[in-house]
């Protein structure tokens, strides 16, 4: 399996940020009756509780006779002795008797009551049969503790009920808030084996590494920039596009230090209980000032840097504005020998406010770009040092194959072939498995769907038209497969990567994409004269392009050499060109994407025999590879070109 550098696990849930390489700190002390005192106290609540019910329910045992039933019992001398409290009586019988009213056993001890109308001598009559009439009562009565408790008693639950409650919240994020358990500092994390991310982990970004070995160095030795005067630039800002390995680098940066390493993401801090951002953000600057030097690392800033002002302004602006301005004052108030050096991370650098790149603050800023070949071969080196390889794997042409994969893709295609190789049974990873999970990856996994012939069959002319025209265009990226084996949303795919990483693209490369991607539609309007639903990302794509050349890239003759749309759709500042130069845009899009399609559409029927040959091959195999596809299209493969 490859080595995941998973993040720490959150120290504590009312902590927003993890830790790790920190010392350790005492464990919190619960306040609370906890552990084995609060299992002693509801073990004693409970039995008293029982006592209670118990006796309540033996009084209950005593039977209600009837006043004639007692009468007979005094007349036949059965009765030993009474306690009598006005009206009512208890007493106790010589021997017992049976139940009266067809009640079932015996009794001694009974109740009664004596109707006020009854004018029988009862006090002569029980001096005649030497009844005791005592002080005390002969039934036992509910001690006066017993009936403390009982009126106690849903009380003490409400009680245990609380205490139950605030213990559930005080080890959830409630814990500070709720004022049961006190905020403790974080303890730091236990990694295993006591391994931390270094250098080592990272690959195919040397030139990031190389920046930031300043930081590494200054973390190291501390004193020899003291003692030079030396500042360490305030904050690292380190940009790129998701998965490019930015929370790797700034755990490897403090790895390679070995300092303590604290790292929150932006968005938790807003997340929790609004009002506290700020507050966090104070405590968890001060938790890393104590064990300085140490690293700070904030993930994804811009969910609380985006510039302010402009733009609607949603609940918790202020909030996010607080925690912004916390950090803000707690990078000012460095003095820069203190040795705590903040890192972020942002995929979005453009939106960032200015106010976060001012000196002092985030004065660097390091740009985070996918690998390139070399790069992405390392990557996958890194990644598989914990997979056993057959001989036949070539990570060299694995790496060929993926341009524009980044690190996170990478390492997700290492883990893939893993698994497919564990599914397969085999002891090994080959380079099929690569392979397999590469198309997996690229293409999403297969869907079995059983199509009418009708509709397979235009799919099969769509995917065709779609490869011809990148097979027939020179200087389009080559064909590597054709499937109409139905995956994700996708009806069919075809794949096309360049041989080598591309930076910059020609006007010709860009409307040969065009039509490309209009190839699919083409083909079923010249062949079926129908146009289905089936293109619809075709057409996002083409859009896209499209909208880059004439808005963005100066590829428009008559909207001239100049940024008409904003990359960001929701940038704050809204359009950039005036309603008139958009109406322009808009129409030179529409002047590219129709002479595209009528060149589609003229190549499709020139070519109309090699694309109903490629069409046949695909309707037999389902899916083509890269010989297969050119040999069934007759066309040469292009030549290898030079990386
Ligand atoms: P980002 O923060 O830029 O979105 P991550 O640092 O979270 O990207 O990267 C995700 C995972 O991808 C990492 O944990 C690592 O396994 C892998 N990865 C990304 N870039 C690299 C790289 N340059 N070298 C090695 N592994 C990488
Ligand atoms: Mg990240
Ligand atoms: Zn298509």
């Amino acid at each position: 399996m490859p080595s995941p550098t998973p993040v720490p696990p959150r120290d504590r849930a009312d902590t927003p940020w993890r830790s790790e390489g920190a010392p350790p700190t005492p464990p919190p002390r619960r306040k609370m009756p906890g552990g084995w005192r609060g299992l002693v106290l509801a073990a004693l609540i409970v039995f008293l509780l029982a006592n209670v019910a118990l006796s309540f329910f033996n009084q209950g045992d005593e039977p209600t006779v009837s006043y004639t039933e007692f009468s007979k019992q005094v007349a036949d001398g059965n009765v030993s002795k009474i306690y009598s409290k006005g009206d009512a009586i208890q007493g106790e019988l010589k021997n017992k008797q049976p139940l009266p009213d067809g009640g079932k056993g015996d009794y001694t001890k009974f109740v009664t009551q004596r109707p006020a109308f009854a004018d029988d001598d009862l006090w002569a009559n029980l001096s005649k049969h030497n009844v005791v009439v005592t002080a005390s009562p002969v039934v036992v009565q509910r001690s006066f503790l017993a009936n403390l408790l009982i009126s106690l008693a849903p009380m003490l639950l409400l009680v245990l009920l609380w205490v139950f409650i605030a213990r559930r919240m005080g080890s959830a994020a409630m814990g500070g808030v709720g004022g049961l358990g006190r905020k403790q500092p974080p303890k730091p994390v236990e990694l295993e084996g006591g391994k931390r991310t270094t250098f080592a982990d990272v690959a195919g970004i040397d030139e990031v590494k190389g920046e930031l070995n300043d930081v590494v160095d200054f973390l190291k030795n501390p004193e020899q920039y003291r003692a030079l005067g030396a500042r360490m630039p305030g904050g690292v800002l380190l940009a790129g596009p998701p998965g490019t390995g930015k929370t790797l680098l700034a755990r490897a940066v403090a790895g390679e230090a070995g300092v303590p390493f604290f790292s929150a993401s932006a968005s938790e801090f807003i997340e929790m209980i609004v009002g506290v951002g700020a507050s966090r953000v104070r405590e968890l600057f001060s938790e890393a000032r104590k064990v300085a030097p140490s690293i700070v690392f904030i993930d994804e800033i811009d969910t609380i840097g985006r510039a302010r002002g402009g733009g609607a302004a949603m609940g918790g602006h202020d909030e996010r504005e607080q925690t912004l301005n916390q950090i803000l004052t707690e990078m000012d108030g460095f003095s820069g020998s203190e040795g705590v050096v903040v890192l972020a991370a942002t995929n979005r650098p453009d939106v960032l406010d200015p106010a976060l790149t001012r000196p002092g603050r985030f004065d660097r800023t390091v740009s985070v770009a996918p690998p390139d070949r070399a790069g992405r071969e390392a990557i996958l080196r890194i990644h598989t040092r914990d997979i056993p390889l057959a001989a036949d794997v070539d990570l060299d042409q694995v790496a060929r194959t993926t341009p524009g994969m980044t690190g996170a893709d990478l390492a997700n295609l290492a883990n893939e072939a893993a698994l497919l190789a564990v599914k397969r049974r085999q002891s090994q990873v080959t380079q099929a498995d690569f392979m397999d999970a590469l198309e997996k990856v690229q293409l999403g996994a297969a869907r079995s769907l059983v199509m009418p012939e009708e509709e397979r069959r235009r799919t099969a002319y769509h995917e065709s038209g779609h490869a011809l025209l990148g097979m027939l265009q020179p200087g389009a990226d080559p064909v590597r497969k054709i499937t109409i084996v139905p995956r994700g949303r996708a009806l069919g795919v075809t794949l096309s990567t360049p041989d080598a990483d591309r930076y910059s693209y020609t006007e010709d490369y860009l409307r040969g994409r065009i039509i490309g991607a209009l190839g699919g539609m083409a083909a079923e309007h010249v062949v079926f004269e129908v146009i289905t639903t089936g293109a619809e990302n075709d057409l996002e794509q083409v859009t896209n392009l499209a909208r880059g050349m004439v808005g963005r890239w100066g590829m428009s003759e008559r909207v001239g050499r100049l940024t008409a749309i904003p990359a960001d759709a929701q940038s704050p500042y809204g359009l950039l060109a005036a309603p008139a130069t958009l109406d322009v845009v808009d129409h030179e899009m529409r002047r590219i994407v129709d002479e595209c399609y009528e060149e589609a559409c003229r190549l499709l029927r020139e070519h109309r025999p090699k694309l109903d040959a490629l069409t046949e091959a695909l309707l037999a195999n389902e899916t083509l590879d890269e010989p297969a596809a050119y040999e069934a299209a007759g066309i040469p493969r292009p030549p290898k070109e030079a990386k």
